[in-house]
């Protein structure tokens, strides 16, 4: 569905041009991320926000956690973000004795099944309308209905008394705006808005590589990010959100802290790998993806999926417990020509096989036959024999080794190309 509403809503515009001039955009901040940091945090100061710097999920952490303690909060509304997953926020705040509710419908329905977000634009995506009937039936102790539209009303019904109550909305943000100090933030459902405009504090948590130049680069992605992530020509919430409310304002949030995550960005920035950083999370090169497509978002068991996923978690989380993730590509290379921003996708994650081989992380089966492989390659006799030996044994191969390996290797042929008359 994401696919071909993507297509319908780029058909007519001039989307190479749009993606060349996003991809300028965010490498020039990536070149000169500390400097953007910087204005970034001194024009939303002079706007009346709080800004926070933590070195890692544990700082970021912390820092929201004691904001909400000095104030008194006890109740938290959240929009979507994916940042708070990185660093598990709903964990952390849950064990300090907050309660923390997700008003994003989709972050809501994994909430109360117990469950993860399965992509980062439609978390429940992997549920259908009959299980979020049965769960809502269950954990909301109503009637059981598969009807999107009631289901829709009853989360709404619940979700209102809780924006009503909170004490504090934590949201991430989809872009910052250095000139102007500015958040951005799409969303699609209007919770976002309630979240950070209801409760008379508000926490923005972000990473450093979510920043842009200006208010005038906002208006190209305003244009790009939602027709490549869902299709839509815009999203149906644009929030843009400078400081804290001024006096005589009649909307916006009393008190805004933002919490400007490093959590490695800086370390990947150094590296060969710098420009993942260009990922505006759009999800695209997830809906193409032939992998992500056949096993869903669960199946990687990690907090970012899909191609982009694969390398950006083997950089935030090390490639030592991580490194199988990188087997589930095909390097087809459908995510790199989605991607708005032009993030080199195939490039990072062939690089990170490279890596993985480098740092003998394979398995030492995978590395005895490419080594065999490897010194058989390099001898033309040895390869002729290896290929003489292989026609040989092909048909008692054929009986004793796994049909699935077999039928995909090509059979021998009868005169192979040094035997050929050219
Ligand atoms: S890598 Fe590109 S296509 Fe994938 S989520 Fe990021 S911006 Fe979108």
């Amino acid at each position: 569905m994401f696919i071909s509403k993507r297509n319908e809503g780029l058909a007519c515009v001039p989307f190479e041009t749009w993606r060349d001039q996003a991809s300028a955009i965010r490498l020039e901040v990536l070149n000169n991320l500390p400097g953007y940091v910087d204005k970034f945090s001194f024009h939303a100061t002079r706007a009346g926000a709080v800004v926070h710097r933590a070195h890692d999920a544990q700082a970021a952490r912390e820092v929201i956690c004691q904001i909400l303690k000095d104030r008194g909060a006890r109740k938290v509304v959240k929009a979507k973000s994916m940042i708070t997953e990185e660093i598990q926020l709903n964990e952390y705040l849950e064990d300090n004795g907050f309660h923390v509710v997700e008003t994003d419908l989709g972050e809501y329905i994994v909430q109360i099944a117990g469950e993860k977000p399965s992509h980062i634009l439609a978390p429940a995506i992997h549920k259908n309308r009959r299980q979020v009937g049965e769960l809502f039936s269950e954990k909301l102790s109503v009637p059981y209905s598969d009807d999107p539209a009631v289901l829709t009303k009853i989360a709404r019904s619940v979700l209102r008394e809780e924006f009503l109550t909170a004490d504090a909305g934590i949201s991430g943000a989809n872009f910052a705006v250095a000139d102007s100090g500015s958040l951005a933030i799409f969303t699609n459902e209007g919770n976002g808005r309630m979240v950070t405009t209801l409760p008379r504090l508000h926490i923005a948590a972000l990473s450093i590589e979510k920043i842009i130049p200006t208010l005038k680069d906002l208006a190209l992605f305003v244009r790009l990010l939602p027709r490549s992530a869902t299709g839509q020509v815009l999203s149906s919430y644009l929030s843009i959100i400078t400081g804290s409310r001024k006096q005589g304002e009649p909307l916006g949030t009393r008190e805004l802290h933002i919490v400007l995550l490093d959590n490695g960005r800086s370390e990947i920035l150094r590296g060969e790998y710098r420009e993942i950083l260009k990922c505006i999370r759009c999800s695209a090169c997830f809906n193409v993806c032939p992998v992500y497509r056949s096993i869903g978002g669960h199946a990687y068991g990690v907090t970012y999926p899909g191609p982009m996923g694969i390398v950006l978690t083997s950089l935030l989380e090390g490639m030592v417990g991580t490194h199988p993730l990188i087997d589930a590509s095909t390097l087809c290379g459908a995510c790199m020509e989605v991607c708005p921003v032009r993030v080199p996708l195939v490039k990072l994650l062939t690089k990170l096989r490279e890596e993985r081989v480098d740092r003998r992380m394979t398995p030492l089966s995978e590395r005895a036959v490419m080594t065999m492989y490897g010194i058989a390659t390099g001898n033309r006799r040895l390869f002729s024999l290896g290929q003489r030996i292989s026609k040989m044994f092909w048909p008692t191969l054929n009986k004793i080794v796994s049909k699935g390996i077999i039928n995909r290797l090509p059979k021998p042929a009868s005169r192979n190309f040094g035997q050929r008359d050219i």
